[in-house]
């Protein structure tokens, strides 16, 4: 069976999606030092997905997935979205107080809104592009509420002010299994894996 390309170069999600997929090889895009960087200039997870697995595709011959992800907060219309990972500016991928910085700026603009009205959701859409043959787009959601302060050492990003629906750990103290479970991550991928093997088979490449 052909090897899939995950459009990134992060190794936690890699992991996650070699453990999702099973028997299926995954490389990143570190097997491919000449790919594309693809900036992220869509308005919407589906567009950014789309682009970034359109660009890998095509330059590795390979299937492509890619994901795109962030939290969408009720009370800010659904803001930080797509730009959860830049929201209190822009900083190198490698500082490492960006997430601290994104996650203060929420908690400091939620302030004033009560209890009761700080839902919102991890948002995932994950993209499958197999060259000369289809392209899958997914859509994986987990609700649940916004604290006042952060708790837990886990995760990244904005794990430690959510808590997801029915749980009383927030994503930053569950372990990860626990997490990839509910997870928007782990739903969209799940998703993307049942449809992998009739894309597949249907561009002769299973
Ligand atoms: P990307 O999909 O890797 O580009 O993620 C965009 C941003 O969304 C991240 O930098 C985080 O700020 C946020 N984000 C996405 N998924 C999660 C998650 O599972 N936990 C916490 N933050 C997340």
């Amino acid at each position: 069976m052909s090897a899939i390309v995950l459009a990134t170069r992060n190794e936690g999600k890699i992991a996650e999606l070699r453990r999702i997929l099973g028997g299926i090889d995954v490389v990143g895009l570190d097997a491919f030092p000449g790919a594309p960087d693809v900036a992220e200039t869509e308005l919407t997870f589906e567009g950014n997905a789309l682009l970034k697995a359109r660009a890998i595709a095509a330059h590795t011959g390979l299937p492509a997935v890619a994901d795109d992800s962030g939290l969408c907060v009720d009370a800010l219309n659904g803001m930080p979205g797509v730009l959860s990972a830049r929201w209190s500016g822009r900083f190198g991928d490698a500082c490492p107080d960006k997430d601290a910085a994104n996650l203060r700026l929420v908690l400091d603009q939620l302030g004033d809104v009560p209890e009761g009205r700080r839902g919102g959701s991890f948002v995932c859409a994950a993209v499958l592009v197999v060259p000369g043959g289809v392209e899958h787009c997914v859509e994986g959601r987990m609700r649940g509420t916004v604290l006042r302060e952060p708790r837990g050492d886990g995760g990244f990003g904005y794990d430690p002010i959510f808590l997801p629906d029915g749980e009383s750990r927030t994503t930053a103290e569950m372990p990860a299994a626990d997490k990839d479970a509910i997870s928007h991550r782990g739903r969209a991928f799940r998703a993307l894996a049942a449809l992998l093997p009739d894309a597949l088979a249907a561009a002769g490449l299973s």
